[in-house]
């Protein structure tokens, strides 16, 4: 069997002061990796600019001028990490045997592409990378694990650990390319696909250089995102909270009754005013569930693109 050829896919968002040595090494690896025969010489890299505003493009067209091994993909604006990557791995199905996708800042160990490799060539169409030591701060790793447990408390099937780092075969990609959703979540998505997988673990490195371009913000609308397209159980439990809470009404409507007869009602101000606040929170709280979930059908209905692409080096 010829050895596959192979992608890698990197989003970029403003990575300017890590990409000359994140494109060195990646660049050397598939050197490396041709010579030893494990690879086709004609594997290559891709990188996905992501509405970068430093000189990440820039950085990106020079290597591509010097090496074929190089190809830019430039988006119109950004996008955000996970459509990044997808507009990666669907602009690399049917061009490779199988894609890897990383981060610019080499967080992940790239020397672990060799044993995804591996697995591949012993069959397996997806290969997890498993985060064993994570390096980030320590309220990063309590929120991550905080968010595995809900996922998995909520019925959906994510690799714990696991932040898009791995080797897609090319089944598992064609199947992707058939995901037309807009609330991107590949973590979630990845494990529906099937096929024979395996998970490899590794120590995550500190960044190269620079800070991380994933923002509170961006990481918590990840997590919406996550829940959102996976799960529907808070709204089963919007549903569930308000039987018991009618049931809880009945057994309150038959004590006031059974008061009432006694004649030992009292004024009562306490528990009116006690139970409206507590109702009025309840039903907020769910009707901000319901429209969450309201505001993303509305986001897939549109069919808007999900990325859009300004200029490409192939
Ligand atoms: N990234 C991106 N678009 C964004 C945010 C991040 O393409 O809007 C890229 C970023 O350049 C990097 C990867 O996604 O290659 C992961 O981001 P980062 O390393 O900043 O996240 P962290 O490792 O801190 O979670
Ligand atoms: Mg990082």
């Amino acid at each position: 069997m010829s050895p596959p050829v192979l992608s890698i896919v990197v989003p970029c968002f403003n990575e300017a002061d890590v990409l000359p040595e994140t494109i060195r090494r990646l660049d050397g690896l598939l050197a490396d990796l041709a010579a030893r025969k494990q690879l086709d010489a004609k594997s290559y890299i891709v990188f996905i600019d992501d509405g970068s505003t430093d000189d990440s493009w820039n950085i990106i067209r020079q290597h591509h001028d010097r090496s074929d091994r190089i190809k830019g993909i430039k988006l119109s604006r950004n996008f955000g990490h996970q459509p990044a990557l997808l507009c990666g791995l669907l602009a690399v199905e049917g061009h490779c045997d199988c894609s890897v996708t990383t981060d610019a800042d080499l967080q992940h160990r790239i020397e672990i592409i060799e044993r995804f490799l591996e697995r591949y060539v012993a069959g397996d169409e997806i290969v997890y990378g498993i985060k064993a030591k994570r390096n980030d701060p320590l309220l990063r790793r309590v929120t991550a694990k905080l968010f595995y447990r809900l996922m998995s408390c909520l019925g959906t099937q994510t690799i714990p650990d696991h932040a898009d780092y791995r080797l897609l075969g090319r089944n598992a990609l064609a199947a992707l390319a058939q995901f037309r959703e807009s609330n991107l979540f590949l973590r979630g998505l990845v494990p529906l696909l099937g096929f024979r997988s395996s998970c490899i673990r590794y120590d995550v490195e500190p960044r190269l250089n620079g800070r991380s371009k994933y923002s509170w913000h961006k990481m918590f609308a990840l997590a919406i995102a996550g829940v959102t397209s996976f799960s529907i159980v808070p709204l089963r439990l919007a549903s569930a909270v308000g039987l018991l809470v009618v049931l809880c009404s009945f057994a309150a409507a038959g004590f006031s009754v059974w008061a009432y007869m006694r004649g030992s009602v009292v004024p009562g101000w306490t528990s009116i005013v006690v139970a409206v606040y507590f109702f009025g929170g309840i039903q907020l709280c769910f009707l901000g569930i319901i429209g969450e979930y309201l505001g993303k059908l509305v986001i897939e209905v549109k069919r808007r693109p999900r990325y859009l692409v300004e200029q490409r080096l192939d």
